[in-house]
């Protein structure tokens, strides 16, 4: 029997948001599933997949090492803890380095359909940026139409995924100290897909034994993510949808609208989201709504396709990633549209307990249960206004009944690009650089990444960045940890009071807030570049800034090739739920330690948020310190 004060203590115990909250409630109370409830149900999870010691790489295994020194300490190849360990952590890196820099593939495929004037419903949107980059690749740009250059950028970026000049053009925009180091290490990325390929072939039985050899080729391939297609996807996006600059918008599932048509897009590609914003302007669809009772057609996101839009146009974000079950529990949404990445596969299960209608889109990634409608880009805004028009015809089936909205979305302000933090500081870092020197700002922390439901929803996040802006130390964020600030009211101007004395003085001058929205996952390349920009313009390398980053929340495969391009950039990590290494103390070591030596960074383990902040800041002190600051 549903008992409402056992939901209410578990809804408390599962997020920190008072909207999530009433959902998860709402959620129970109607009998539907979600991740924590599946969660549960998998426990206990398996302690040797935990510590990375199960290997199920070929025909003679599965194989698992024995953790307490015993039998057996290698499997039936041969492969030692360590072995295993890192050839587990290579797969996982690769797997994340390539679904981010597919994603960027097809971002450059659009744009260059759109060049040859073969997509529909794009155009070029930043000319500034095309012409910049086109600089880059020493590609001419006089005298030529907008559509000439992008045409020769698209094509020389896609050349980046299988070139064979042994290095991406974009990893040239690191300071030479940083790519010093890379090179010294022979991490130097040398195309996006050959770095993947390569891993694959490297955790084959019988090819890479080597923990040291392994674990530096994971390194190089998530430069080749950061530096190569993550950056790619972001510059590609910005090129055709316009760099992102401050704007206003609300966050949480009460952007969900009682009166309107709701259609949630959920996933990761712009090329995708974009498109469905800009069929929604339509007449006669808005027309249509109005024909089935609805006052008109509300656009959210979520997830990183949800920043993507949040970041360019101002569309209100619904939530992260475990709010995609809560989102169709409202029994509010009429069409959750996704591309891919951070779906879950049950989302069908989930929609048929309600009226929803679940769109997928990508041949990458069909979903049992979803209505497939195949997004090309030459027919993309049929496609958007065909799935419009099933949202709109689904509205008089919701059930009045069965339909709960919390009540108060919360403001944010986002749109924080690395051209728009320049532009805001006056056009040059100098101000900033100033209020770092001076200890106004003591530094900088990239929070990043996802929910996992390890971890009571935004709790490691918000806590974490609370922490950070209370000690003078700006945040720069991406991805759900974003979205979970913006649900706590941090990304506005006015949580400046909440920062220290320093910080808060430089948000309220600038009216900024201490917590900057920076975009989605691949926009971790933004950090990037502020972070090699500043580096450029004090002379000296990414390791020796007084930054550093954390994922609290993480889950996904990507945030492992984020984590290790942030520490082989020379920036400090620390990761809320533990990574699946500690069954190698080698490679625990390696990553934890020694590599302080190599890169000046490494990677740290702590679920605990404050304590988070409090090695956080210990690192900002050491290098402020080195730079005798
Ligand atoms: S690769 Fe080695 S450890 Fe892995 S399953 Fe095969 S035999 Fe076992
Ligand atoms: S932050 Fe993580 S969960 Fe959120 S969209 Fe990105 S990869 Fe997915």
């Amino acid at each position: 029997m549903y008992d409402a004060f056992r939901s209410k203590r578990l809804a408390e115990q599962r997020a920190l948001d008072a909207a999530d909250q009433e959902i998860i409630a709402k959620a129970l109370e109607d009998g539907v599933e979600t991740a924590w409830d599946r969660f549960i149900d998998q426990q206990p999870q398996c302690g040797f997949g935990q510590l990375g010691i199960c290997c199920n790489r070929c025909a003679m295994g599965p194989c698992r090492i024995e953790p307490f020194g015993k039998k057996p300490d290698r499997g039936v190849c041969g492969a030692t803890a360590d072995t295993i360990v890192a050839r587990n952590l290579l797969d996982d890196l690769s797997t994340g380095a390539a679904a981010h820099s597919d994603h960027g593939r097809e971002v450059l495929e659009v744009l260059l359909e759109t060049a040859v004037g073969k997509s529909q419903g794009y155009q070029i949107t930043d000319e500034t940026k095309l012409k910049a980059i086109a600089a880059e690749y020493g590609i001419n740009t006089e005298n030529r139409k907008k559509e000439e250059i992008a045409e020769d950028v698209a094509r020389a970026m896609l050349e980046e995924y299988g070139t064979l000049k042994n290095r991406i053009q974009m990893a040239e925009r690191a300071p030479e100290k940083t790519k010093d180091t890379w090179k010294r290490l022979g991490i130097v990325p040398r195309s996006v897909d050959r770095e993947i390929v390569e891993s694959m072939h490297r955790i084959h039985m019988g090819v890479g034994a080597d923990y040291v050899n392994i674990l530096l080729h994971a390194m190089r391939t998530s430069l080749a993510d950061g530096w190569g297609g993550s950056m790619m996807a972001t510059e590609g996006s910005d090129i055709l949808f316009g760099t992102p600059a401050p704007l206003r918008s609300r966050a949480n599932l009460a952007t969900l609208k009682q009166d309107m048509v709701n259609i949630v897009l959920h996933g990761h590609n712009p090329i995708l989201s974009e498109m469905i914003v800009k069929a929604a302007d339509d007449p006669q669809l808005k027309e249509r709504a109005a024909g089935k009772g609805a006052k008109g057609i509300n656009i959210v996101g979520m997830c990183c396709t949800g920043n993507e839009l949040l970041m360019r146009h101002g569309i209100p974000i619904a939530g992260t990633f475990l709010d995609q079950e809560l989102a169709i529990a409202t029994g509010a949404v009429e069409v959750m549209v996704v591309d891919y990445q951070c779906i879950f596969p049950s989302i069908a299960q989930t929609a048929a307990c309600y009226h929803t209608r679940v769109v997928s889109t990508s041949q990458k990634a069909k979903i049992p249960g979803t209505t497939y409608l195949e997004f090309r880009p030459e027919t993309a805004l049929d496609t958007a206004r065909e799935i419009i028009t099933v949202a709109i015809d689904n509205f008089p089936n919701r059930n009045p009944g069965r339909v709960r909205i919390p009540q108060k979305p919360v403001d944010l302000m986002a749109g924080f690009s690395e051209e728009a933090i320049r532009k805001a500081l006056g056009g040059t870092y100098k101000p900033l650089i100033d209020a770092i020197v001076g200890g106004r700002i003591r530094g900088a922390v990239g929070i990043v990444g996802c929910n996992n439901p390890k971890i009571k929803q935004d709790y490691g996040h918000v806590t974490l960045a609370k922490e950070l802006i209370k000690r003078d130390i700006l945040v720069l964020e991406t991805g759900c940890a974003a979205i979970a600030c913006g649900k706590a009211g941090l990304l506005v101007p006015e949580a400046a009071d909440l920062a220290g004395d320093g910080l808060g003085s430089v948000c309220k001058a600038l009216g900024i807030p201490p917590v900057l929205h920076m975009g989605s996952c691949v926009d971790c390349s933004r950090i990037l570049m502020l972070a090699a920009n500043i580096a450029k313009e004090l002379g000296v390398g990414i390791g020796d800034l007084p930054i550093g980053g954390a994922a609290p929340e993480w889950y996904s495969q990507k945030a492992i090739s984020i984590g290790t391009y942030f520490v082989s950039s020379g920036v400090y990590v620390v990761l809320g739920i533990p990574p699946k290494i500690f069954g190698s103390p080698n490679v625990t070591s390696l990553l934890a330690a020694q590599l302080t030596d190599l890169v000046n960074a490494s990677f740290a383990v702590e679920p605990d948020p404050v304590k988070a902040a409090d090695l956080l800041e210990a690192e900002i002190d050491r290098k402020r310190k080195a730079l005798g600051i």
